[in-house]
């Protein structure tokens, strides 16, 4: 149950994760490995069948990135893990709902109003959009008091920031006990007070990913050679079209399509990564192939040779 206790700890132990993709999976995961039971929802049972499959694709990295891992964690953390179909079944004993559905404001708006009925009057409730402004969906959850952005980063198990973003009615209370609960799942919670579209990370990623994407829209260079310029020069571990492909070209191609100042570049290079990627299930690193082509491991084998240019 979610009260407090003498500690100050919050007992959030019930948590539903609202979308099973990209992110959503590995929000389910960080949640039951740090010890949640975690309700699992997503629209078809079909989606459903492949979460096995990831937890596999997870376990490999869990195993080399994650202090302490052993199989036997992850086993259980699998085990507390609950596969739905059924909204308000999924979110009805819910401490916590997070959600994690495709960036679209329209979509979003309708699955909280329909959480909003059916959850406890105590639910915290989450979204991990990228993108759109908390603001413009908290009254459409029927509770925006209790409402707020937990915004996890790709990668979520090794790259554990939990960036806490209120929105003007967002309670003190609940934006507090949302920090803690991120602490409590492993995460390196970064408070923001004031709502910023983009969060403090993507305010600095994005015109560094347009950068890129720029460069390589006006042919200047291969995006191996712009993501070596990169690395080398700077020591970063990563270049923008590894970043790419990490973060999954369908959130790029949202983001775009979703601006409506896009510019002809942004337009352009968003057609390139639908028509290159994610037409042929080549939509980064959870594919498989983005950019570059990964092994089992998710390590580069070989820049992928349809995005070169000369
Ligand atoms: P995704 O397309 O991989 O996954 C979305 C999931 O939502 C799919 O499993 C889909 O079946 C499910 N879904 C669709 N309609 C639904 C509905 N009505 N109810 C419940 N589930 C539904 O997308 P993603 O990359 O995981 O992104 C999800 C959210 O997380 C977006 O808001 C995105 O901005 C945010 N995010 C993404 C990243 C990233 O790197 N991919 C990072 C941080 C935040």
């Amino acid at each position: 149950m979610s009260e407090n206790n003498t500690n100050g700890n919050s007992h959030l132990t019930e948590v539903t994760v609202l979308g099973t993709g990209v992110l959503g999976s590995q929000i389910v995961m960080q949640a039951a490995y740090a010890g949640k039971n975690v309700v699992a929802y997503d629209i078809s049972q079909e989606l459903l069948d492949k979460l096995p499959d990831r937890w596999e694709w997870m376990r490999g990295y869990y195993s080399t990135d994650v202090t302490g891992y052993t199989p036997e964690l992850f086993d259980e953390a699998i085990a507390r893990i609950r596969p739905s179909t059924d909204l308000a079944d999924a979110v009805s004993g819910a401490d916590v709902v997070i959600e994690a559905i495709p960036e679209n404001l329209e979509l979003k708006k309708q699955v909280w109003s329909q959480v909003g009925e059916a959850v406890p009057g105590h639910t915290i409730l989450l979204t991990n959009s990228s993108s759109l402004r908390p603001s413009d969906f908290a009254d459409a959850t029927g509770h925006p008091d209790r409402f707020l952005a937990l915004h996890f980063a790709n990668l979520v198990w090794k790259f554990n920031t939990g960036e806490v973003m209120a929105t003007p009615k967002t309670d003190r209370t609940v934006f507090d006990r949302t920090v803690a609960f991120a602490e409590e799942i492993n995460l390196e919670a970064i408070p923001i007070r004031k709502e910023i579209p983009g969060y403090l990370l993507n305010s600095l990623l994005i015109p560094w990913l347009d950068a890129a994407a720029g460069l390589y829209v006006a042919d200047a260079a291969n995006p191996v050679d712009i993501d070596r310029d990169w690395k080398i020069a700077t020591g970063a571990p990563s270049g923008p079209f590894e970043v790419f492909d990490t973060v999954g070209f369908n959130v790029s191609v949202n983001i775009t399509r979703g601006n409506a100042d896009a510019t002809e570049n942004q337009k352009k290079f968003a057609d390139l990564l639908q028509e290159r990627g994610i037409d042929k299930g080549r939509a980064g690193l959870g594919d498989g192939v983005g950019f570059y082509e990964y092994d089992a491991y998710g390590e580069i084998v070989r820049p992928n040779p349809d995005w070169e240019i000369y």
